[in-house]
């Protein structure tokens, strides 16, 4: 049998220290400084084995009585220990030879802990132990258990740390004056009180974050992010932009052509972007609203405006089934007040493609609506003005740089159906101004939403059978298969045979991301003129398609999606004047996760109020996909705190006008040299 040394198999001992700690971002002194506990361990007091409380881990001095390996059930060592007051077992199932070699009977130990009852009495499995040196103290501060990964111990990380607080430089970047006026500690102390705490803190005290010393490296952190986004925020507004003035006969012309009046809340969006496109430096708005809330037509309106101003307007969608429907709306409502639309998206044969490049290199185009290739390299604008980007947060990292780059002197509107609550909005969207869409078009009948078991499916197919029998429509939704898309469309084709077998009279679509883009549209077009009665489809549908006389949704394997895509999902039917319902068909056993999201969506059909309870159920790390966002993610601080956040933004307003060097500093020591990572 070979015989593997596990040292000689690993690269180097400061190669890998490095990469351990590269991996928990650790690189310069402010980093390590910043590497802040998870937990403490009292080590400062022994406990009595008598007086041990099960669950709770504690430290023990204890002699060893004997120790040996037993091989029932599996190979381990046991140790018997004890102290004056009982007697315990330390069980190991890993084990090195000289941690065996120190178990001699008769050394002395300190070791720590949880106790449980085991088989053989109480036992401690893997504790924590040394042996006690002679004259040896107790240590007189908490210990700090540090976040780490694998391969990297804590006695390592505390002494690195230790090196960095020795080195540092923990100079306050926080002004005096408003340090005080928030009633939080100097950050040194506040650090060192954190990594070192002083024997009087308690481990509870320290535990629960409560403490003012965690208070204020959430401030801090809070403080980092709004700095940087409001640094962001200004350079672009830095930047010159054309003013669009414009007399307002094309704008007037679509309202008068609509058949219905705009929302108090779409009057005011549309008054705020007016008012920023006026403006000689780039607009930097967010327009939110729940689906269904009418964010179309204000693009229409931003867009008419610059075109009325002589520039072009461009707006792109995520998918190309949403970028079609923004394009059939648009080219119906536009193209009657004698405004051209142009379409292109990557799929266009390659002649069609070149000659929608050549008209909006011209500027003959006023208005091209597309997927993501308007921002490739070949198309230039003559004079775009107004740059619209629906659900960008669904755009990758680089392709919102294209945009970025392409409409560098533009203004920018971007559109979310995504609702954020509060607290969120103001970190994510600290680069932005936002216009809220609080209010929905009247005349919507709410959904109806049921819940119904997997063994029921027959009785929702024949519900669905007579909806269409009635002249209504219907969506099917596929369940969600995360791991893998092929599979995810095999179950797709499986799930459109399985429906077209069961309703032989009627007419059925199916949709799925792999189409090809005109068999996608042809598909679509079929659905809205009623040619197709029920459309199955994958969660491609999930934002934007507009089909009013679809009055039922079913949606399959409903446990495996997530809050906000249900939310979606429900939100392509209610859109027309029949009373609408949305079917989620789950499977059993329910998971707990799944229960409480299906019990969210089930209660509520508030798109705020579903936000909040996902990123309760969440936590906002993972909130519409943060990472994606190029929003680093908070370690410290807590988005829900809104006081905390809303001190933060207005203390990050004051620094960057009146003490911007400390700004700069701050910045420095919470972000280093990934801020860029933030302008994506
Ligand atoms: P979303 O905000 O989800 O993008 P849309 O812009 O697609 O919503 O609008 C949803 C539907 O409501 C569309 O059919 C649109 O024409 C219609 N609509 C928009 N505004 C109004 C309004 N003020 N009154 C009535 N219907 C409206
Ligand atoms: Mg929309």
């Amino acid at each position: 049998m070979p015989c593997w040394s596990l040292a000689e198999k690993k690269p180097a001992g400061a190669n890998t220290l490095a990469a351990r700690l590269a991996k928990l971002g650790l690189l310069t002194d402010a980093d390590f400084i910043l590497h802040l506990p998870l937990r403490y361990e009292d080590e400062t007091r022994i406990t009595a084995i008598r007086d041990a409380q099960p669950g709770l881990a504690a430290q023990f001095e204890v002699e060893v009585v004997d120790s040996e390996i037993t091989y029932r059930p599996r190979r381990q060592l046991l140790a018997r220990v004890a102290d004056a007051s009982g007697a315990l077992t330390l069980r190991f199932l890993n084990f090195y030879p000289s941690q065996q070699k120190a178990l001699q009977a008769g050394t002395r130990l300190r070791i720590f802990g949880e106790l449980h009852d085991g088989y053989l009495g109480p036992e401690i499995i893997h504790p924590r132990f040394h042996v006690v040196g002679a004259g040896e103290s107790l240590p007189e501060r908490l210990t700090p258990v540090y976040p780490t990964t694998a391969g990297l111990g804590q006695a390592t990380l505390r002494r690195l740390i230790e090196r960095a607080l020795e080195r540092a430089d923990l100079t306050d970047t926080l002004p005096a004056s408003l340090r005080e006026g928030l009633r939080l500690p100097e950050f040194a102390a506040a650090i060192r009180r954190l990594h070192t705490p002083p024997p009087e803190m308690t481990k509870a005290v320290l535990d629960s974050r409560d403490h003012p010393a965690w208070r204020r490296v959430q401030f801090d952190e809070l403080l980092a992010q709004q700095l940087s986004l409001r640094r962001a925020y200004t350079a672009r507004r830095a930047r010159g932009a054309p003013r669009l003035v414009a007399s307002a006969t094309l704008t007037a012309a679509l309202l008068a052509s609509l058949p219905f009046r705009l929302t108090k809340a779409q009057q005011r969006a549309w008054r705020e972007i007016a008012a920023d496109l006026g403006q000689p430096h780039p607009m930097q708005r967010l327009l939110q609203g729940d689906v269904g809330s009418g964010k179309t037509v204000v693009a229409a309106l931003a867009m008419l405006h610059a075109v009325e101003a002589g520039h072009q307007a461009a707006l792109m969608a995520p998918t190309e089934i949403l970028a079609e429907q923004h394009y059939r709306k648009l080219a119906a409502w536009l193209q009657p007040i004698g405004i051209e639309v142009a379409w292109l998206t990557g799929s266009l044969k390659k002649r069609e493609k070149e000659a929608v490049i050549a008209r909006i290199a011209s500027g003959e185009t006023p208005i091209a609506i597309g997927t993501h290739a308007l921002i490739e390299d070949k198309v230039e604008f003559a004079r775009l003005g107004l740059a619209i980007v629906d659900e960008q947060h669904r755009f990758g990292v680089r392709q919102r740089l294209a945009l970025k780059e392409k409409g560098l002197f533009a203004h920018q509107l971007a559109m979310s159906a995504t609702p954020i609550p509060r607290t969120l909005a103001m970190s994510y969207y600290a680069d932005l101004d936002v216009s809220v869409l609080d209010e929905l078009p009247p005349g919507r009948t709410p959904v109806t939403t049921k819940l119904v078991s997997e063994a029921r499916r027959d009785q929702v197919v024949a519900r669905v059978h007579e909806a269409c029998r009635a002249g209504g429509q219907a969506y099917w939704v596929c369940p969600l298969i995360e791991e893998s898309e092929t599979l995810q469309l095999k179950t797709a084709e499986e799930t459109f045979a399985r429906l077209a077998a069961d309703l032989p009279d009627l007419r059925i679509g199916l949709v799925h991301g792999r189409l090809k883009a005109a068999e996608k549209a042809a598909v679509m077009s079929a659905f809205v003129t009623n040619e197709i009665q029920v459309l199955v489809a994958t969660t491609v549908i999930e934002v934007g398609v507009d089909v009013p006389n679809a009055s039922l949704m079913v949606i399959e394997h409903a446990e495996r999606f997530g809050l906000a895509q249900l939310h979606q999902l429900r939100g392509r039917v209610g859109r027309g004047v029949a009373q609408s319902a949305c079917i989620l068909l789950y499977a059993q056993p329910l998971g707990e996760l799944a229960r409480a999201r299906l019990k969210v969506i089930f209660e509520s059909t508030d798109g705020f109020e579903i936000a909040r309870e996902d990123l309760r159920l969440r936590g906002p790390g993972e909130f519409i996909g943060a990472r994606q966002s190029g929003l680093p993610l908070l370690r410290y601080a807590d988005l829900e705190d809104a006081a905390l956040v809303e001190q933060a933004r207005a203390v990050a307003e004051d620094m960057l006008h009146n003490a911007p060097e400390a700004a700069a500093a701050h910045l420095q020591r919470w972000l280093g040299g990934r801020e860029e990572l933030l302008k994506a």
